[in-house]
């Protein structure tokens, strides 16, 4: 492709739509590139009940996701669906080389999230958003007096744990080892928890359940012994959150002269700015400590209008 855009916008997330949708109507040449749906994480959000106003009866991520599409495309932004293989950052101008395609822009905001690492157990992708859930700011609600299941045993895993005892009757840390990983101050607060168990030496082998998530076949590392966990007859369905740590999308970043933290987060500054010039980030894959829509979106208006800026000062 010939065309010098001002802006490309990777990712399209609630993070890269906000972007685009400001740099669209800030009159800037604007391409957003998605290799798959659109929404990155909500697209496997069933109900979205913590973005601000969104009161919608029945709203779930993928209709409020394509409400972001259809601003972006009324501001002018075009599309393309490419994976991108490489791309070179340090010139004026940012090459970014896809499946398909080649791109160019003036600036590039990054919009391309994380994912929750997977517990990597037998119908684990199944009972995602049945059951299934690594969210637990998102999904909490949908648990209250049910039985819940927490898979890890570090930091996050057990702040949300904690947090999920606020809404679910029985809430139980699943851990592969006998000690967890957590910092000691909150190790303290979790063992004061009278709504917290801890299932020690043990890993998730495999969930089941009819439609929703139902049973769990655990195995304890140490004996080898295999128990399976049915629901409770009247709650008809437990949760299983997965906290073993989350992977930003952010592997092309390597050796680009990216600057990026040991995990393959992007760390900006408060305008989205990367060490690179002309390069921003927002969303997931920043480093950060609230991932959610609310968070993102707001990254991407801050990223698209410092690029606006950026390219204004480079004209
Ligand atoms: P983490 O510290 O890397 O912990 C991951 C946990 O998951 C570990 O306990 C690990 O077990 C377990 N795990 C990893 N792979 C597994 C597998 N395949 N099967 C079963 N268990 C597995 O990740 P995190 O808790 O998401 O935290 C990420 C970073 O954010 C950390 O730097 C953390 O300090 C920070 N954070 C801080 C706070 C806070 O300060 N309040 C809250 C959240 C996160 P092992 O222990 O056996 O390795």
């Amino acid at each position: 492709m010939d065309k010098l855009y001002d802006v490309i916008v990777l990712g399209a997330g609630p993070g890269g739509l906000a972007a685009g949708l400001y740099a669209g109507r800030a009159r800037l040449s604007t391409l957003i590139i998605e290799k798959g749906q659109d929404g990155g994480q909500i697209a496997i959000t069933n109900d979205i009940e913590n973005y601000p106003g969104q009161v919608l009866e029945g709203e779930s991520g993928p209709s409020l996701v394509a409400r972001m599409t259809k601003q972006c495309e009324n501001f002018g932004c075009e599309r393309a669906a490419d994976t991108i293989k490489s791309v070179e950052l340090s010139g004026d101008v940012k090459v970014l080389t896809g499946a398909k395609d080649t791109y160019k822009a003036k600036t590039l905001i990054i919009a391309t999230g994380a994912y929750p690492r997977p517990i990597g157990c037998k119908g684990e992708q199944e009972y995602m958003g049945k059951g299934v859930s690594y969210c637990a700011t998102c999904d909490a609600n949908f648990f209250e007096d049910l039985e819940v299941f927490v898979v890890g045993g570090g930091d996050a895993a057990v702040e949300e744990a904690m947090y999920l005892t606020k809404f679910a009757r029985k809430v139980t840390i699943i851990h592969r080892r006998d000690e967890l990983r957590a910092a000691k101050s909150i190790q303290e607060r979790a063992f004061k928890n009278d709504k917290l168990h801890f299932m020690w030496d043990t890993v998730v082998e495999e969930l089941g359940g009819d439609e929703i998530l139902q049973t769990m076949k655990v195995k304890n590392v140490k004996t080898g012994e295999e128990t399976v966990y049915e629901a409770d007859e009247d709650d008809g369905l437990f949760g299983v959150f997965g906290f073993i740590g989350r992977v930003p999308n952010s592997a092309v970043f390597q050796d680009t002269g990216l600057e990026m933290d040991r995990a393959g987060y992007i760390p900006t500054d408060a305008d989205m700015r990367t060490n690179i010039p002309g390069v921003f980030a927002a969303g997931d894959v920043r480093v950060k400590s609230l991932r959610q829509v609310v968070t993102a979106a707001a990254d991407g208006a801050i990223a698209a209008t410092q690029a606006e800026k950026y390219i204004n000062e480079h004209a």
